[in-house]
């Protein structure tokens, strides 16, 4: 006997039928004697409804009636499991998020999760073994309000119910069979993966592969949540998130993943003294711009040190920053502020990148081959990313995957 969370997206849960389809997986877990804590979004589409509803009734709204409003789609998918689990002879009950409660910051419309508590589950796991279906996305915070934990956020809660449950493992189910080499959208050569660390897996969520929320993945790796994301509608093992082995950094390359909502701004002829850096970053941080990748050059102009800064930013930040590097041009004071929202980040991830040498050389040779211009580039120790023209995108993607090869079996997958 296992105690396991099993987690639903929304287009798993997106209609009656499908709810149907999630109770009889939840049936056959229970039924092989296991303690079960499912955990659901809202509906497909339901959350975007929501969050519509509450722009179109004002422009500027109070965030703790938006998650008054938003949290509800989470509140029909409990229920009506419960009921449908009920009605399949099955003891299941809902909880609200506030009912547990998943004790959550006092902040609205990204909260964090601070303490889940599972006693009323595990009381009733010991007595009844009954099932406990919870809603995702949903939080208390300290003021007794509701909270919610930011678009994608039942991957978050499903793994810290793991976590507060000592769970054995975290199921998320959703509608891709798993974890991809790169999105199988941009070439049919995408293969899944049958393991990913989880650092690999969080920089593969935060460069933008959507499967899993960013935070779902810190959670399971410092709490050491044994996670696997699988299919709803197909009964096959999906991609199991895992610590990092050895065997893992024998592949360089994991995974390809890529962001087209880019955009960059660069300026140039920046006299080169201490604190211009500290002007304009300060500028942008204070306005919650969310800065990406950086790069300073230096040049002399005429006998004098000059710098050139580029730096990334989210497309709809574009017109603020640029607002804001106007407004500090006396701080600052560039001679040329020019900027670029055709442009799309392409990113390599691997553990083996640590390890292995001549990453760089294969990347930058192999776009070079395809006459595919590079105009920034960032790394870490597992990541290495390149700003592109964003027409030239699915090409860098698809060239960097055979010249990784990506295609066939790795070396992670060979140790299953
Ligand atoms: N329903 C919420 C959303 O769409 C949370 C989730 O589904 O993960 O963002
Ligand atoms: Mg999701």
């Amino acid at each position: 006997m296992a105690r396991i969370v099993m987690k639903f997206g929304g287009t798993s849960v997106g209609d009656l039928d499908r709810i149907r389809n999630v109770a009889r997986r939840v049936k056959a877990a229970h039924d092989d004697g296991h303690e079960v804590a499912v955990v659901v979004s809202a509906m497909s589409g339901e959350t975007n409804r929501l969050v519509g509803l509450v722009s179109d009734a004002a422009a500027l709204y109070d965030t703790r009636e938006y998650d008054v409003v938003v949290s509800t789609g989470e509140q029909v998918t409990v229920g009506v499991l419960s009921v449908i689990l009920q009605s399949m002879g099955i003891d299941a009950r809902s909880w609200l998020g506030w009912q547990l409660p998943f004790c959550t910051e006092d902040v609205h419309g990204n909260a964090r999760i601070l303490d889940i508590d599972t006693s009323e589950i595990e009381r009733r796991f010991a007595e009844t073994r009954e099932v406990a279906v919870v809603p995702g996305f949903q939080g208390l915070s300290p003021r007794n309000r509701i909270t919610t934990l930011g678009r994608g956020g039942s991957d978050t809660s499903a793994v810290a119910l793991a976590a507060a449950l000592r769970a054995d493992r975290c199921d998320i189910y959703t509608d891709v069979d798993g974890v991809y080499t790169t999105d199988p959208r941009v070439t049919d050569k995408a293969r899944k993966l049958d393991r990913v660390s989880h650092e690999e897996m969080l920089e593969m969520a935060s460069l933008g592969a959507k499967v899993l929320q960013t935070r779902s993945v810190s959670i399971a790796m410092s709490q050491g949540v044994p996670l696997q994301v699988l299919s709803s509608f197909e009964d096959k093992p999906g991609t199991m998130v895992t610590a990092e082995d050895e065997s893992m950094e024998k592949d360089v390359v994991s995974g390809i993943a890529f962001s087209r909502d880019e955009a960059r701004v660069t300026l140039i002829g920046i006299p080169d003294r201490p604190g211009v850096a500290a002007a304009i970053f300060g500028a942008l941080g204070d306005a919650a711009i969310n800065v990406d990748m950086i790069v300073q050059s230096r040049t002399v102009i005429d006998g004098d040190a000059k710098t050139d800064m580029t730096f990334t930013c989210g497309q709809s930040d574009l017109p603020r920053a640029l607002t804001l590097m106007e407004e500090r041009y006396d701080d600052i004071q560039y001679t040329e502020l020019e900027s670029d929202e055709d442009v799309a980040k392409v990113s390599i991830v691997g553990v083996g990148m640590r390890t292995n040498s001549g990453v760089a050389k294969t990347m930058f040779g192999a776009l070079a081959e395809k006459n595919i211009n590079i105009k920034v580039i960032t790394t870490s120790e597992i990541k290495t990313s390149v700003l592109v023209g964003a027409d030239y995108m699915e090409l860098a993607v698809r060239t960097l995957h055979d010249a990784f090869g990506l295609e066939g079996p790795s070396a992670a997958d060979s140790q299953v």
